[in-house]
């Protein structure tokens, strides 16, 4: 603990405002002196990124299933899978879940 403590001033300053996490806002989000620490700029933003997130998640199942069931063409099987890396990719945007703040492995965040 004392080794962590005396190295917290030579680390990197954590910086007083962020990017809201909706990757569609541009608006900054204020670190606060006290209580939970804000993802998002507004409500607005954080049911967005749910909503978002959520249509993501779905679609990543129903293309995981289709791969596991197998069958089609070689070029749907291939149209599939990329569609996937595609949903996989925006997924990256969208890893910890609004308002939980846990992540996907279900690490908790420490903020909200
Ligand atoms: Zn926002």
């Amino acid at each position: 603990m004392a080794l962590v403590a005396e190295a917290i001033p030579r680390a990197l300053a954590a910086p007083a405002r962020q990017r809201c996490m909706n990757p569609n806002c541009q608006r900054m989000v204020e670190r606060l002196a006290a209580g939970r620490l804000p993802f998002f700029c507004g409500r607005p933003c954080r049911e967005a990124f749910d909503y978002e997130r959520a249509g993501l998640l779905a679609d990543v199942a129903v293309l995981e299933a289709a791969l596991s069931a197998g069958g089609g063409t070689y070029a749907q099987r291939r149209a599939v899978t990329v569609e996937l890396s595609t949903r996989r990719w925006c997924l990256h945007r969208y890893m910890v879940a609004a308002g939980h703040g846990h992540t996907e492995r279900g690490d908790v965040t420490g903020a909200e």
